[in-house]
């Protein structure tokens, strides 16, 4: 019973407490001039068309290394950049520079770019996504930008009159996390996004787990009939990848592919991985 807690765990939950706040003080701290510093860099991960086997583009994810703090994850850090509104400035850097690596790509391929729900209600997405465009010269239906369905959380109306202006850019939406957030099936027609991505939270356990499948199932029939495709996150295995192709999904993402890399390995995993197997030459 919550009236009879011992006094010194309701101390060590305090101090844990206080311990976390000063961490994320300091982290918000470090932040402040984590950009201005170059201690922000990209990587990229690969993202598989499941029919062909060959990588069709690539998802940037942010990573931050600090002179003192040393590689901090960007689970650890983005919701401290978000909290504190620097992922307006950060997350428009990463727009940039995704874009800026992505135009000088020979091989083309699309680039996957996360935006925070922040950034929509507080920043300028259309602005910031213009400015990398016409910045960089990237042909705007090489990008996609991921968002969660925490930007329908507060001012609707004004998120999908964004959403409608990022897509008549010729740019993509994709719905990432899809399955974690509060958003039913039936909602998501009702959003203007090109693509679903499925949480590795449904990945992970097959082929054992029979409700994820099911799940997944629900998910490609219903994009189907909405015309939108659906990218799978987290595959680690051969036997999840052909799963979920035979399932319907055209996308894939996960370690089975590559993990994150910098973008000098990212283009050298791209020439080898795409190069026309012997199989093919025949
Ligand atoms: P996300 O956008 O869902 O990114 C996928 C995460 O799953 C990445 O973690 C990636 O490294 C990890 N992952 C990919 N394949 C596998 C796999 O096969 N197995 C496992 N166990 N994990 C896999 P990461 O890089 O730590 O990023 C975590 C989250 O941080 C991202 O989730 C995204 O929400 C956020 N994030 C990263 N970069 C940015 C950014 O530039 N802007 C914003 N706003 N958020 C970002
Ligand atoms: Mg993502
Ligand atoms: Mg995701
Ligand atoms: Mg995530």
């Amino acid at each position: 019973e919550a009236k009879s807690m011992p006094g010194n765990s309701y101390f060590a939950y305090r101090s844990e407490l206080s311990e976390r706040v000063r961490d994320r003080q300091s982290i918000e701290v470090a932040l402040l001039d984590a950009v201005a510093n170059g201690q922000l860099f990209l990587q990229y991960q690969p993202q598989v068309d499941l029919a062909t086997n060959k990588i069709i583009g690539a998802e940037s994810l942010v990573r931050w290394r600090h002179p003192e703090l040393g590689f901090v994850r960007p689970d650890r850090f983005i919701s401290v950049a978000e909290d504190s509104g620097m992922i307006i400035e950060i997350g428009r850097w990463v727009l940039l520079q995704s874009c800026m690596d992505a135009a000088k790509s020979s091989a083309g391929g699309r680039i996957a770019v996360n935006v925070s729900a922040v950034q929509f209600e507080y920043g300028d997405v259309l602005g910031d996504i213009d400015y990398a465009l016409k910045e960089t010269g990237l042909d705007p239906s090489r990008l996609d930008i991921e968002i969660t369905e925490s930007v329908f959380v507060s001012k609707q109306d004004k998120t999908i009159g964004i959403l409608d202006s990022i897509i008549e850019r010729g740019v993509g939406i994709a719905l990432d996390d899809f399955g974690t957030g509060y958003s039913s099936l039936s909602y998501l027609s009702k959003l203007p996004v090109n693509k679903i991505k499925i949480d590795q939270a449904f990945v992970r356990n097959l082929p054992e787990d029979q409700q994820s499948m099911a799940i997944i199932n629900a998910v490609v029939s219903l994009s189907k009939h909405m015309d939108k495709k659906v990218v799978a996150e987290g595959i680690e295995t051969e036997e999840q990848a052909r799963l979920l192709h035979r399932a319907g999904c055209h996308i894939g993402q996960g370690y089975l592919f590559g993990r994150p890399l910098d973008r000098k390995e990212f283009c050298y995993l791209l020439t080898s991985y795409n190069a026309p197997q012997q199989k093919d030459a025949v």
